[in-house]
């Protein structure tokens, strides 16, 4: 039933899925979900952030169980990222209809608009916008690459569905996700409960030497700012790998200033981030990187500057919520387990608000953000499976 539906990602095509928030193929994707979910006896619509949302009552007037992952995807993205969990939420609500199952809480499904922040360089934008981490006044004055501000491509968006609004009250949030990674593929397992969400740590560097002359500056004369970056990017590698797994650490950015073959180059701009799910790890990752780039900054007779480090703390999953997705892959079949994420979720943004909980289903080679991403349909199928059952499971401990 997954397998038929979770493929069609509308935008896409050949070179991966670029579906970004508040596009045309965002508009009709929604609108392709929209009537599966009201096929699914789900009332549906759209927030004031471009959420798609699908409810159901519940028997009571209790708070509802929130299934969801997002709409969007990176350029050039896969299938299954944020799509999977929003069909497999779908498919869940699906089933319970075809099966005449009431369930005592309401049921909601959820397509969050932007997670990715290909647009407006926020990530995790919708479900940050929605439990007020980003306030209103902040979130009217983003400014997409387009030019456009978030608020400009709301009114601009038309979905064609009525204003819904999300569930005020929340039992539990639930996202299905593909790992990823490659490190649930290669444990042999096929799905897991999400332990924690990573922590994330970003800062940008400064490096400063001198500029000169390539070719009459003597070796021992210089102060390469790039040859300072270099031992950075190293120290980076070595702290994060000291650390130990699942602690990483990347330069992803680097501009070498004046950037010419024949020029000594005397100024060097770098990100550093670094992920674990410890806080205090984390900490100590940034404070350890500060030493040595002070080291550096000595032995290459640079100067530096480091900036303020944004540091989002790792987000642990809700015990109770665990404890449920554990039985509901005992009774799938399969042995329990939990591993942390290494990626930014939604969840993270909702954990804070109401008891959350995520399943994970391997990425096969552990591609995603990339044409090559792929889960197999059997583990798709059973992580929807899980997500329905751990459902079930929460309505009843709940009641
Ligand atoms: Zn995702």
């Amino acid at each position: 039933m997954l397998a038929a539906h979770g493929g069609e990602a509308p935008g896409g095509d050949a070179r991966g899925v670029s579906r970004f928030p508040f596009s045309a193929a965002h508009a009709q994707a929604i609108r392709v979900v929209a009537g599966w979910m009201e096929e699914a006896g789900l009332s549906t619509g759209c927030d004031e952030f471009g959420n798609l949302i699908g409810i159901r009552p519940g028997r009571g007037d209790g708070p509802a169980i929130i299934l969801g992952s997002h709409m969007d995807t990176v350029p050039c993205g896969g299938i299954f990222d944020g799509a999977l969990g929003v069909v497999a939420g779908v498919e869940v609500a699906a089933a319970l209809h075809e099966s005449g199952r009431r369930l005592h809480h309401a049921l909601a499904v959820v397509g969050f608009a932007d997670e990715e922040g290909h647009q407006f360089g926020v990530g995790t934008l919708a479900s940050r916008c929605v439990t007020g981490g980003i306030p209103r006044e902040r979130s009217a004055l983003l400014r997409g690459r387009d030019g456009r501000t978030l608020a400009e491509s709301l009114a601009a968006f038309a979905p064609g569905l009525p204003r819904c609004a999300f569930p005020e009250r929340a039992a539990a949030y639930l996202e299905l996700h593909i790992e990823q990674g490659p490190v649930l593929a290669r444990s042999g397992r096929r799905v897991p409960a999400v332990s924690t969400i990573t922590g994330i740590a970003r800062t940008a560097v400064v490096l400063e030497g001198e500029s000169n002359h390539a070719g009459t500056t003597p070796m021992t004369d210089r102060r390469d700012a790039l040859v300072g970056a270099a031992d950075v990017i190293l120290a980076v590698r070595a702290l994060a790998r000291a650390a130990g797994a699942p602690a990483v650490g990347t330069v992803g950015a680097l501009s070498v200033s004046p950037g010419a073959s024949n020029v000594v180059p005397g100024r060097v701009d770098l990100s550093i981030e670094f992920r674990t799910i410890d806080g205090v790890r984390l900490r100590n990752l940034c404070a350890g990187m500060e030493a040595e780039i002070q080291q550096v900054g000595q032995n290459r007779g640079l100067s530096y500057h480091i900036g303020d480090w944004d540091l989002r703390d790792p987000v642990p999953m809700n015990e109770g919520v665990q404890r449920a997705i554990a039985q509901a892959i005992r009774d799938a079949g399969c042995e329990p387990f939990a591993m942390p994420s290494g990626a930014g979720h939604d969840a993270m943004n909702l954990a804070p608000h109401m008891p959350s909980g995520m399943v994970f289903v391997p990425s096969a080679g552990g591609f995603s953000h990339s044409p090559r991403e792929w889960t197999d349909w059997e583990d798709a199928a059973l992580g929807a499976g899980v997500l329905a059952r751990t459902v079930v499971l929460l309505d009843e401990a709940g009641r």
